[in-house]
């Protein structure tokens, strides 16, 4: 096997991020503040913070992993018992805007300076949502397939030594079938061995940790070309 692209902790091959967008009601209120009174938008948003948190926090408990919770502080504001207990569990909460703010609707720089590189084939929203009204996303997919795209990529990033960011937002994956995929995602990456399940936060220190500021960027440059090398970037 080559070795690999990054050194990670523990001399693990490759990193895992597990994480989740708590967004609840925001996202959608964002969108329009008039879903306020939908009730079965909001309920369908609701569920996320009032079942598919307290579901998926079992989840990771018996996996033994810890994972990394964005939440919107309307979120924490509405529901801060349940960000208590991912505070009490172990994980890590991170900052989601207050009101699920959209980076498109932000100048062009400043999106490169938050959000490059990003792509969304481990986000759980391309397989699972689905909204009549607003009419966002128009996908219902088993939980195998993102399983499986999930699986496939942890395989490759392993053998390349790269970070796996797997996002999910609890009004969706924290139905009972598809919460149970976290499990089976973990005993395939168990069985494959070297991967290290981190925080955001513990992934970013270790990064800061072996990276100086030319060496962060030649690792931009060599994930996407379009960042190009800086002047005085050494080769
Ligand atoms: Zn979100």
């Amino acid at each position: 096997m080559t070795p690999p692209r990054f050194q990670w902790p523990e001399g693990n091959r490759c990193a895992c991020v597990v994480s989740f967008d708590v967004d609840a009601e925001s996202a959608i209120l964002q969108v329009d503040a008039k879903y306020a009174t939908h009730a079965t938008t909001m309920s369908h948003q609701a569920y996320g913070p009032r079942v598919g948190v307290p579901r998926l926090l079992e989840q990771l408990r018996a996996a033994g992993i810890r994972a990394t919770f964005f939440v919107p502080g309307f979120t924490a504001e509405c529901y801060p018992d349940t960000i208590r207990r991912i505070v009490a569990d172990g994980h890590e909460v991170g900052w989601h805007g207050y009101m699920h703010e959209l980076p498109h609707e932000l100048p062009v720089a400043e999106q490169r300076a938050i959000i490059e590189p990003v792509h969304w084939s481990f986000d759980d929203w391309e397989q699972y949502g689905f909204f009549v009204d607003p009419p966002l996303g128009d996908s219902v997919e088993p939980p195998g397939k993102l399983l499986e795209i999930w699986q496939g990529e942890l395989e490759a990033f392993r053998e390349e030594g790269c970070l796996q960011v797997l996002t999910m937002h609890p009004f969706l994956s924290g139905r009972p079938a598809r919460s149970r995929t976290i499990g089976r995602f973990v005993t395939f990456a168990r069985e494959l061995g070297g991967v290290w399940f981190a925080t955001a936060r513990e992934v970013a220190d270790h990064a800061r940790s072996v990276l100086d500021e030319s060496g962060a960027r030649r690792l931009r440059s060599a994930l996407d070309p379009a960042y190009g090398m800086r002047d005085g970037d050494a080769t």
